[in-house]
């Protein structure tokens, strides 16, 4: 790794290199994690090198490769799982100054991988009143490009289901890392090589995404005595055709009252919560619909002032990750799962699991469309004691039927289905020639006979030694 040839190459393109700069943009929100706290803490990039264009970007690419240097793509660092960490040091490569909206058309909006998304809804909502399928609820920090590379679903899914799903992602145009780094233009099958891939196989320049119809949201927020009542609620209102919602997530008590500092005063202590984004044409239909179960609606944006709204978080502020933040910031000794409650056993699975571990697992789900059908997947809350108590109440909900997306791994095969993805380490193999991506976030790359079910945290050679 020749650091300074590299910067000889790359003159006039923008590089930070002041440490604590540079130790900031190493860094995601892996923190909520105590297992990879404890094993990335240390970890660092070199320099922090931002193209302003795709020009820019080919030669940084086209440098590090001749000079060896790693290569680690960031959007705004809020990834979970040390996704946009720099394990063997190198350059930390900040897309967010390709942050341009190119195209804004019926259907659809082409964009720079750096942009933020709600910056690009603010663009297409006055362009043509058309908004994006769905974002994460970071959305006011974090970029298409780390989205997609990174992310999975969000506000949204509950109509559109995940990034996953085909026609959620229109094109993708990829940058790679070789002698003299080639464009791609992906379409169609071809984006899942790309999609959800952490950057180990190539570096997204563009992003073209569909847009649906913009409409006026509104945030309720409907109380239950029973943890399960809220989640029958929260499914039957997932599967109602004609009430248009964009997010219905249950959290169980004590959470709602005790971490969600700004509705506080709209909960009891004991209340389990169903946050819904409804749109505003619908609220009467959902208000109808509401009446129909035994919950309260203690929290109705659409009937309180600009004042009374003042300081008051939007409601995906509580929701998906946001919800385990505003339980970290209580209590550090909090953590999380991802669950997948698979159809039809879904709500059956949530009530076993839930007894089974009540007071030391908090419910909370968030009800998305999957493969057409309405499930639920979940991000329960863990009062964190060991590692080996966490490892046996993720083998508990694997065994029950509920598969674990494990948040406590910082590789895609660990963190993701616990196999190689032949379509990405291939592709690896054609753009990435010298394994200079993102290194060790791929098992299969550095160690491809290693037993993806041993439930043991693999260790990957190339991490930085702390101290
Ligand atoms: C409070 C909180 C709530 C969250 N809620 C959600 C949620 O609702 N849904 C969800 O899916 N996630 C969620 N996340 C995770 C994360 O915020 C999202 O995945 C987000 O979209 C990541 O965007 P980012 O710009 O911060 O990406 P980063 O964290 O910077 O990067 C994510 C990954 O993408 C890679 N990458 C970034 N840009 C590029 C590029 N141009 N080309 C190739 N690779 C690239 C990085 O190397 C890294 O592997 C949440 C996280 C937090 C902390």
């Amino acid at each position: 790794m020749n650091l300074d040839a590299l910067r000889a190459d790359i003159d006039g393109i923008r590089i930070e290199d002041h440490p604590a700069i540079v130790r900031q943009k190493s860094r995601d929100f892996y923190w909520y994690s105590p297992v990879l706290k404890q094993r990335l803490d240390h970890v660092v990039g070199d320099l922090v090198v931002s193209p302003a264009n795709e020009e820019e970007l080919i030669r940084v690419l086209r440098a590090c490769y001749r000079h060896g240097v790693p290569v680690t793509p960031r959007g705004s660092g809020t990834g979970n799982y040390g996704q946009a960490m720099p394990l063997s040091g190198g350059v930390v490569l900040s897309l967010a100054e390709m942050s341009d909206i190119r195209q804004i058309l019926p259907g659809r909006v082409v964009c720079g991988p750096g942009a933020i998304l709600a910056d690009i809804d603010r663009a297409t909502r006055a362009d043509s009143g058309q908004e994006m399928r769905m974002h994460p609820s970071t959305y006011n920090t974090a970029t298409i490009g780390g989205f997609i590379a990174g992310g999975s679903g969000g506000v949204g899914s509950i109509r559109w289901g995940g990034l996953r799903g085909l026609g959620n992602v229109l094109r993708l145009r990829v940058v790679t890392m070789e002698e003299e780094p080639r464009i791609l233009e992906l379409t169609g099958e071809d984006l899942h090589k790309v999609t959800h891939a952490y950057g180990t196989n190539g570096i997204i320049s563009e992003v073209e995404i569909p847009l649906t119809a913009a409409y006026e949201w509104v945030d309720v927020i409907v109380a239950f005595d029973d943890f399960m009542d809220g989640a029958r609620f929260a499914n039957a209102l997932a599967r109602e055709d004609g009430i248009l919602t964009k997010l219905a997530t249950v959290v169980a008590a004590p959470a709602p009252h005790d971490y969600f500092k700004r509705h506080q005063k709209f909960l009891a202590a004991g209340d389990n919560v169903v946050i819904v984004m409804v749109a505003a044409h619908a609220l009467g239909p959902f208000l109808t619909f509401a009446a129909q179960y035994d919950g309260r609606t203690v929290f109705n944006a659409a009937q309180m002032s600009a004042e009374e709204l003042k300081g008051i978080p939007p409601a995906f502020e509580l929701t998906w990750n946001h919800t385990t933040l505003r339980g970290l910031r209580v209590d550090p000794n909090i953590t999380y799962l991802q669950v997948h409650y698979p159809f039809p056993r879904h709500l059956e699975l949530v009530e076993t699991l839930n007894r089974r571990f009540e007071g030391e697992v908090i419910g909370h789900l968030e009800f998305i469309r999957f493969d057409g059908n309405v499930i639920c997947s979940g991000l329960p809350l863990v009062r964190f004691t060991t590692e080996q108590r966490l490892d046996e109440i993720i083998a508990a909900f694997e065994e029950t039927g509920a598969p674990i997306f494990n948040p406590h791994r910082y590789t895609l095969e660990e963190g993701g289905m616990k196999q190689t993805n032949a379509a990405q380490l291939e592709f690896k193999r054609q753009t990435d020639p010298r394994g200079l991506l993102n290194p060790g976030k791929m098992v299969a790359w550095d160690d491809p006979g290693y037993d993806l079910n041993s439930g043991r945290l693999w260790l990957f050679k190339g991490l930085q030694k702390a101290g």
